[in-house]
């Protein structure tokens, strides 16, 4: 039985699923309906800045895990499940890849090519409007007021002899910088903030949250519509133009490969029957993997006024082909009260601890008091579900291990770390669904792409 139908279906109402919707439905002639499997709720974790750890493990992240990795054991992989997706729970830093990356993609994706849609996205006051657009929905704050610990972080890079620049996203994509961030008045603004909710009253947009689209229908080898379920009950919506998967490097595959197009072999091997054999789905899987390391600080630290980051280092290794192929951030962090160890290198976890690593850096305990703002729109945008500990957004606080120099120092006192991220590793990562079930989630799903497959001199 069809229970909705559109010009458009947007499956995955994420970062790009929000853009997608919003442009689509300028036109009032278009019909569009987005199906996104998170709810709508703005929680205070993903309205503050500095709190956005606090998204990781909450119920508006899929937590996934990779499989073991060489050298590393299983790897974090957290993506956002929510309106905004990965845009609504992330570290807010709006900072352009390098041209030269671009520059290696097929023509129409160059740097070049996507420099009007870098431009038109984005509200970047002061910077140079030649490269950097002005008029655009998401708006970008420079930081003003950086916190010790991140001008520490400048000062010792400086000093250490890279170079420094004023704009990571503008002429000199490479060195020491404060990062442009995409908040505004002291609060996160995601993709669904900038493109979505300001769409929500059109009547030929329909946004639904808390459904799963589980199955994309092929009929005469087009997609037609999906299968897609709400509060357990499975549902049907048809596609009179497209069905557009944007529900992420992951969930995109993923719901290709659970609708049977493609490694046709692997496919068998899961009991899906294959409708198209496709070997490059779940492919090709690219991530900058990276280490968390955090140290106690010598004394209390103040909270940061932004995203517990603010600078931002692109920097080459000895082993980099042409730009930047090393990322480094500095973390200052308030712990909170201790509830238990947990390694953040290796991401593993005792029963009842909290599921991510990365929580090691810890947020200020402010985000406990901050409010939930309930979005405007349309009845039939579904207000989320999720624990009610997740919704007050300080209900999980983290225990704190941090590691030094082989040793471990455990502490519930204020931190600091610096977090390298290899960029472009030469290794790719392969995503193999593991059963039938888009619910399915044993620990060890994806091959990730390596962080070690050559040693940079040095490291
Ligand atoms: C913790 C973290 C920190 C990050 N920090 C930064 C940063 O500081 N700066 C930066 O530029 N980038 C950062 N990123 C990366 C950036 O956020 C992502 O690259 C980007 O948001 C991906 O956009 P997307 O549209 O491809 O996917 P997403 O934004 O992840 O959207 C996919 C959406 O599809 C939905 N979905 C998936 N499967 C289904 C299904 N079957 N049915 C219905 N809906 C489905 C998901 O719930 C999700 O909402 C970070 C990412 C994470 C996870």
């Amino acid at each position: 039985m069809t229970d909705a139908s559109a010009d458009y279906i947007v499956v995955g109402g994420g970062t790009a699923g929000c853009v997608l919707a919003a442009r689509l439905s300028e036109d009032p002639a278009v019909r569009v309906l987005l199906l996104e499997a998170g709810g709508a709720e703005r929680t205070p974790a993903m309205t503050m800045p500095a709190a956005w750890p606090q998204n990781l493990g909450s119920a508006a992240d899929w937590a996934d895990v990779t499989t073991a990795q060489a050298d590393a054991g299983p790897g974090l992989m957290p993506r956002g499940k929510t309106l905004g997706g990965s845009s609504a729970v992330n570290a807010l830093a709006h900072v352009r890849g390098h041209r030269g990356v671009y520059d290696q993609w097929p023509t129409g994706w160059r740097f070049a090519d996507l420099l009007p849609y870098f431009m038109r996205s984005e509200r970047a006051d002061g910077r140079d409007p030649a490269l950097r657009g002005t008029e655009g929905p998401v708006p970008v704050t420079a930081v003003a007021h950086p916190h010790p610990v991140a001008s520490a972080f400048v000062e010792a890079l400086t000093a250490a002899g890279y170079p420094r620049t004023g704009d990571l996203s503008g002429r000199s994509p490479e060195g020491v910088a404060w990062a442009d961030l995409a908040m505004a008045d002291g609060e996160r603004v995601s993709a669904a903030d900038a493109y979505l909710r300001p769409a929500l009253g059109r009547p030929n947009l329909m946004v639904l949250t808390d459904c799963l689209v589980t199955r994309l229908l092929v009929a005469g080898g087009r997609c037609t519509g999906v299968d897609y379920e709400y509060a357990r009950t499975t549902r049907t919506a048809r596609a009179d133009a497209e069905v557009i998967l944007a529900a992420g490097a992951i969930g995109s595959p993923q719901l290709l490969m659970l609708s049977g197009i493609g490694p046709a072999g692997h496919l068998r091997e899961q009991d899906i029957r294959p409708v198209a054999d496709v070997p490059g789905v779940g492919a090709n899987l690219q991530d900058h993997p990276i280490i968390l390391a955090s140290y106690a600080a010598r004394s209390p630290l103040p909270a940061s006024r932004y995203n517990n980051g603010e600078a931002y280092a692109a920097l080459r290794s000895p082993l980099a082909d042409g730009y930047p192929d090393l990322h480094l951030f500095p973390i200052p962090g308030r712990a909170p009260a201790t509830r238990g160890r947990l390694r953040a290198d290796r991401g593993g976890r005792r029963p009842g601890q909290p599921r991510h690593g990365a929580a090691s850096i810890g947020v200020s305990a402010a985000a406990a008091a901050h409010r939930p703002r309930v979005p405007d729109g349309p009845a039939r945008h579904r207000p989320a579900g999720g624990r009610p500990e997740d919704r007050q957004g300080g209900g999980r606080e983290r225990g704190v291990r941090c590691d030094r120099g082989g040793r471990s120092v455990a502490g519930t006192g204020d931190r600091h770390g610096r977090w390298p991220a290899r960029l472009h590793p030469p290794r790719r990562g392969q995503l193999l669904p593991p059963g039938r079930d888009l619910r399915d989630r044993p620990g060890g799903r994806y091959r990730a792409p390596g962080a070690r497959d050559r040693r940079p001199a040095g490291c």
